[in-house]
Order: C-alpha cells, then sequence, then structure tokens
C-alpha cells in the first residue's frame, strides 16, 4: 500500500528523493503501479506531476513528447505521425489512454505493451537527466534513469502490429518494422518472453527483394524463439510473427 506520496517541485529534486529513497518508485499516470497484474505494491511514490513533463513539441523532423503526456493526449495530437496513431489504436482501452503515459509504458519494460515495439523499430530515444539513450538500449538493460522526454522522427517508415486473443485483451505478441535508407529494424515483443530485435535477419534482408509476402513470413518464423504457454502454442506464436511481420515490413519498404 502507498504510504508515502513525494511531490518533488523540479527534476533535480526527483532524482535526488530517489537516491535517498531507493525502494520509491517513480509514478507517472499510475495506471501500472496501482493495477493488480504489476503486483509492484511501492509504500513511497515520486510523483512526477509537478515537474512541467507534460508537451509535445516539434524540434526540426523530430518531435520531443514529454514523459507525462498520455497516451489519448498523442492519440489526439495532430502532430504525430500515423505510424505512431496506428499503434496505439491497438491498445483499445480508452481509460488506460487516458491515464498511463508514454514514458510509463517505456519504463515499464513490458513485452505486452505494444507501443514499445513501435518506438524501438523507429529507433526512437530518450532524454534522461544524464544521458540520451535509445529505447531499446532502456527497455533491454537494466537502466531505471527518470525519462524526461521521447523523441521520435516525424518522417519514419514504420509499421506495427499485435496479435491478442480479444480485441481488448493481452497483446500475446507484437511486432513492428522500420525501412530507413541503409537499415531494416524488425522487433519483435512476446507476453511472458522478451522484447528483440532481428539482427541476423536484419542484415541478411538489407539490400534484398521484400516482396515475396510468404517468403518473408518464413524467414521471420525461423527466426523468431517462441515457447508455449497456457494461451498458445510456441508455434502458433512464431506464425503468426512471421505473418504480421513481414506485411508490416513489406507495408514499411512502400513508405507505408
Ligand atoms: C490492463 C492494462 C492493459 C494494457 N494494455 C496495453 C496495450 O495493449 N498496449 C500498450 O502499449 N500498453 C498497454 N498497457 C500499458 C499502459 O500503456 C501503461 O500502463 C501505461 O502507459 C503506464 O503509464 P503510467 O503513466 O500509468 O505509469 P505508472 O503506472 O505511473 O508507472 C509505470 C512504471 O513506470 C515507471 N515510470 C513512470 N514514469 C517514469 C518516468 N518518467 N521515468 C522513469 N520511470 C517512470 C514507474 O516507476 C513504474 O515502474 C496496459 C496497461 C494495463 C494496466
Amino acid at each position: 500500500m502507498i504510504t508515502e506520496f513525494l511531490k518533488p517541485k523540479t527534476i533535480i529534486e526527483a532524482v535526488q528523493l530517489k537516491q535517498a529513497t531507493p525502494d520509491a518508485v517513480y509514478m507517472a499516470g499510475g495506471s501500472w503501479i496501482n493495477s493488480s497484474r504489476s503486483a509492484m505494491n511501492p509504500e513511497t511514490v515520486i510523483s512526477l506531476n509537478e515537474l512541467d513533463l507534460n508537451f509535445i513539441k516539434q524540434d526540426q523532423d523530430t518531435l520531443r513528447i514529454g514523459a507525462m503526456t498520455t497516451l489519448q493526449d498523442i492519440l489526439d495530437n495532430d502532430l504525430i505521425p500515423d505510424y505512431i496513431k496506428d499503434n496505439l489504436k491497438l491498445f483499445r482501452n480508452r481509460n488506460i489512454r487516458n491515464q498511463g503515459t508514454l514514458a510509463g509504458a517505456i519504463a515499464t519494460k513490458n513485452p505486452a505493451f505494444s507501443i514499445l515495439t513501435v518506438l524501438i523499430a523507429a529507433g526512437a530515444k530518450l532524454e534522461t537527466p544524464t544521458e540520451e539513450i535509445s529505447v531499446e538500449k532502456y527497455v533491454t538493460s537494466d537502466c531505471s534513469a527518470l525519462i524526461l522526454a521521447v523523441r521520435i522522427p516525424l518522417k519514419a517508415a514504420v509499421c506495427s502490429n499485435k496479435h491478442s486473443i480479444t480485441a481488448r485483451g493481452v497483446s500475446l505478441v507484437s511486432v513492428a518494422a522500420g525501412v530507413f535508407e541503409k537499415q531494416i529494424h524488425l522487433v519483435v515483443a512476446q507476453d511472458g518472453g522478451k522484447i528483440e530485435r532481428l539482427t541476423d535477419l536484419e542484415i541478411a534482408l538489407s539490400g534484398a527483394s521484400l516482396s515475396d509476402r510468404d517468403e518473408l513470413a518464413e524467414k521471420i518464423s525461423k527466426a523468431v524463439v517462441s515457447f508455449d504457454d497456457y494461451r498458445t502454442s510456441a508455434a502458433f506464436k512464431k506464425y503468426i510473427a512471421g505473418v504480421m511481420l513481414a506485411d508490416c515490413l513489406i507495408k514499411a519498404a512502400k513508405g507505408v
């Protein structure tokens, strides 16, 4: 149960509070912290509410999205590129989109949260008090720095999708593909498993023809390592990841 609610007024104060009370957790919208699914149950939280981190600003060809911007505000903003909006529309629960923030979703590092795959495929970056770090590095390492803003490229050929048993159900498999001048990014996340880039396949497919959907789907399925769970077999998850990601890759290669 939360028994102490700290309300820093500055970023420096927030970081100092975290250093002084390592068991305390930063709290943004609280949708995950307070969810029974997270089992976090912290006693002390450090609210980020008064840090002035709710903004969406264009900075040349990049958008800076403040850590406290909610997913619904992002979906409703005209500056946001379609590849991000398309992904957020996969997440059907408007109540949580109203409460949950972008940085909060990233900091959970949860492979079931489909927004993570699209941010990694787009090469999005995070501003923290001490450094700029890619979303990929943040979610695949033990970094837990305070996120101040997320930087996403405005023009990116990125496409994403997810598989869940029902439209509102948890994403069992989320995928995203990004096609850049010299690189392809292929990202797969599995609930209960990992969020990962298929780097060997990215290299193998660079410069290759990306038109044969069945061939691509087969290659991707082979590259995905999966596991059986009570909802879905490993074989099905490999298959569905292959099909969805092949479609995404073909769309991204055409500029979406
Ligand atoms: C039932 C349910 C279904 C969901 N389904 C989806 C889905 O389909 N797709 C999807 O993309 N997402 C999904 N989500 C995730 C949702 O996007 C997150 O719950 C939400 O974005 C978290 O944001 P928050 O502001 O509420 O975070 P909080 O609950 O406040 O915090 C979550 C975690 O992030 C940390 N944190 C928060 N802000 C920062 C920061 N600025 N810097 C560092 N650490 C920070 C906290 O300490 C905590 O560990 C779902 C969540 C729930 C509860």
